[in-house]
């Protein structure tokens, strides 16, 4: 599904990713964890394809094909989602507006008709029971005054609308009470399948007891330096990060 190898990226000519290699193949789940300012969003921002970053060595291949050369909306419609740390407020727009311009453009990438409107309405209407959120959330401007848990309840209600290929959920539990978090990773399960693959960004392993991780990464000074089984994550909790310095070396 993805295949990272030895990423370089610079942000203003500083390098924040330093030969960064990673592997997910379809179906499994990844977790991310690391210490703040390791480089996790700026992965997930790299992979979405966001401006602003410079890949100065490594390559990335998304199902066979070279990610980086794909401009930012060919990704999403070849099935890359990101669900942002920071989703953002589009005054203005419709949340279903956008979720229907959104698979619209997905399916007309892949050569299929427009949604029938009847069809869309239930097909929506049935995620947004998925993920327990009031239907009103479906026409309020996007993110406009929402709270930060709706937020990313409204970030994973995109991913199970659009049915992305590879999944990136970065601190999509962070914000969330106990009971958010219980849902939205019941979301997060709902969509897990054979073909489909999820890159976790965390900091939290309680989002671990509910989404079960198949490998468990370390990301500290912009590379991989520990990856395991899902005990990682609770040897990080209880020990921090400190004791994996150096490590990268
Ligand atoms: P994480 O998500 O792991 O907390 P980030 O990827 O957000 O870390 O950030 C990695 C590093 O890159 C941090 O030191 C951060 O300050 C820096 N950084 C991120 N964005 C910018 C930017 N636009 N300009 C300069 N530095 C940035
Ligand atoms: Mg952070
Ligand atoms: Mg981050």
């Amino acid at each position: 599904m993805l295949s990272i190898k030895n990423l370089h990226v610079s942000i203003n000519d500083k390098p924040i990713l330093k030969g960064l290699t990673l592997d997910i193949n379809p179906g499994e789940v990844h977790a991310i964890m690391g210490p703040n300012g390791a480089g996790k969003s700026t992965l997930s921002h790299v992979l979405s394809g966001k401006a602003g970053y410079t890949v100065t060595e490594g390559s990335v291949s998304y199902q066979g094909k070279d990610l980086l050369e794909l401009a930012p909306e060919i990704r999403a419609r070849e099935g890359v989602f990101l669900a942002f740390q920071y989703p953002v407020e589009i005054p203005g727009v419709s949340n279903i507006y956008l979720l229907k311009a959104a698979l619209n453009a997905m399916r007309k990438y892949h050569g299929l008709p427009e949604v029938d409107a009847m069809d869309f309405l239930s097909l929506v209407k049935d995620k947004v029971k998925l993920l327990q959120m009031d239907e009103k959330f479906l026409y309020r401007a996007v993110n406009e005054g929402f709270s930060g848990g709706e937020k990313k309840r409204n970030e994973i209600l995109q991913a199970a609308v659009l049915e992305p290929k590879l999944c990136i959920l970065d601190e999509t539990d962070s914000g969330l009470d106990i009971d958010a978090l219980r849902i939205v990773a019941e979301g997060v399960n709902s969509l897990r399948s054979p073909e489909r693959s999820f890159l976790m960004i965390t900091h939290y392993q309680r989002l671990l007891d509910y989404i079960k991780p198949d490998v468990v990464h370390v990301l500290a000074e912009g590379r991989i330096v520990k990856s395991g089984g899902p005990e990682l994550a609770l040897e990080l909790e209880e020990k921090g990060y400190s004791w994996l310095e150096g490590q990268a070396a």
